[in-house]
């Protein structure tokens, strides 16, 4: 659930090495000969520290935005172009994806930050930039004056000198600290810089690094189409570091400018279609026997050719499992159930790795309910969609963590010029009846074409 609170291992941790690195830096100062150089420095120093934790609890208690709890789009037209989250009982806003660790979907979601205990979305955006660029310039300084100390130890280790600077205040412990500050301080500064360009790249380019994977995968499918899938946040460099600063600083997130020719609901609609398309190459399985984590009780051969990098999951007999990936005598899936003659996600996500000699192929002839909200919609006519390549997919659904399920499948929606845009919508608007047997005619579609390809897998 979302804790958003200091006290969890990720930020107790950060702050105990806030507090290593700075007490060692002020020791060193003290020890130093002091100029007004170099007071001066010590003061800009004192500052960034102090930046740096007004940052850090900002980031914490500000939160990442969440999406509202049962949120629906004003326009209930727009609802088609959205996918829907079981968990937060609403539809997920554009740029929102669902968190995890924290319970909630989330505006923009970047990612899920242990070292805050929160996830980094729109609303503390600002302050995030604000610590990971602050923590760096901190570190360098500090990572700089314990070298000079120690230095400056060795070099005076035989004069006169040492004894004055050294003699009467360092204790083995200080000089370990000292030694530990430094490494401490060296260490952060490039784990946190690099993050730092990470940032700035995702702010210059509006665009966080789940949306670069469904952005990726729209732009390869729609390649050749007439209207190839334009990521409608970019609006050069600029104005998107104006647009991010102003959502996150108002904390709204949901309601973002786009390019000319594009809709604030482009993505949802080209990650609902990945999801789409994906469901098509979910196979449904039933549990026989209970496989043990890590296949243990299939044998040592299957327990030899477990995938130790990636996630494995235990089954108990009879649960009714997904598959859309394969390796060796393994599959790649989740758990499922069946509701209102649909298959369905079971919440909390039950996904990893199984084996495949204790599950057996089932053929329960239901479609899959990609949406999340039991509909199952007409998909509207593209240039490429019998395009297919079912080689994409599954490969990112393995990165699925912190609700990043949004790299699954391919085929987006290619985006449509405005006029084609009203004519297309007009279906929504479409009585429910027809939306049923709309449903009912899909269904029978999505049976057909599961037939073939069971027989192609034949
Ligand atoms: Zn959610
Ligand atoms: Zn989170």
């Amino acid at each position: 659930m979302a804790t958003q609170s200091v006290f969890g291992w990720g930020p107790l941790v950060a702050l105990g090495l806030i507090v290593l690195i700075a007490y060692a830096t002020t020791y060193c100062h003290q020890v130093g000969k002091a100029t007004l150089w170099s007071d001066a420095l010590f003061v800009t120093w004192v500052t960034t520290v102090v930046v740096v934790l007004y940052s850090f609890f900002k980031s914490i208690y500000v939160g990442p935005g969440f999406v509202p709890l049962k949120w629906r789009p004003k326009d209930e037209a727009n609802i088609e172009r959205l996918t829907y989250c079981h968990i937060c009982e609403g539809y997920k806003a554009p740029r929102s994806h669902h968190c995890r660790q924290c319970g909630r979907c989330v505006k923009v979601l970047d990612h899920h930050c242990p070292w805050i205990n929160s996830c980094v979305g729109n609303d503390n955006k600002v302050y995030f930039l604000l610590f990971v660029t602050s923590v760096p310039i901190g570190c360098v300084y500090s990572a700089v004056k314990c070298v000079l100390f120690l230095i400056r130890y060795y070099q005076t280790m035989f004069s006169v000198q040492h004894a004055r600077y050294f003699g009467y205040r360092l204790t083995p412990g200080r000089f370990a600290f000292v030694i530990c500050g430094g490494a401490a301080a060296l260490g952060v500064a490039l784990a946190v810089a690099m993050l730092a360009v990470i940032q700035i790249k995702s702010i210059l380019k509006n665009k966080t690094d789940i949306e670069g994977w469904i952005d990726d995968k729209a732009k390869r499918v729609t390649k050749k189409s007439k209207t190839p899938f334009i990521f409608p946040y970019d609006l050069g460099w600029r104005n998107n570091i104006k647009e991010v600063m102003r959502q996150s600083v108002r904390r709204d997130g949901i309601n973002w400018a786009v390019r000319e020719g594009c809709t604030n609901y482009d993505m949802s609609q080209a990650q609902l279609w990945q999801k789409r398309t994906h469901a098509q190459y979910r196979y449904t399985f039933k549990v026989k026997t209970r496989p043990g984590r890590w296949g243990w009780r299939m044998g040592w051969r299957i327990l030899c050719s477990c995938p130790w990098t990636q996630a494995t999951i235990d089954l108990q007999p009879g649960d009714l499992m997904h598959a859309w990936r394969q390796r060796g005598k393994w599959y790649c899936g989740e758990k499922v159930r069946v509701e209102n003659g649909m298959i369905r996600t079971v919440y909390p996500l039950h996904r990893g790795w199984f084996p495949i000699a204790a599950v057996e192929e089932v053929d329960l002839q239901l479609p899959y309910d990609y949406r999340g909200d039991g509909l199952f919609l007409q998909p509207p006519p593209t240039a490429n969609d019998d395009d297919d390549n079912s080689e994409g997919g599954d490969d990112e659904a393995e990165q699925d963590e912190q609700g990043k399920e949004a790299a699954q499948g391919q085929q987006p929606r290619q985006r449509r010029a405005n006029g084609q845009d009203k004519q297309q919508k007009q279906p929504q608007k479409q009585p429910q009846k027809q939306q049923q047997t709309q449903q009912q005619q899909n269904r029978h579609q999505h049976q057909a074409q599961k037939q073939k390809e069971n027989k192609k897998r034949k």
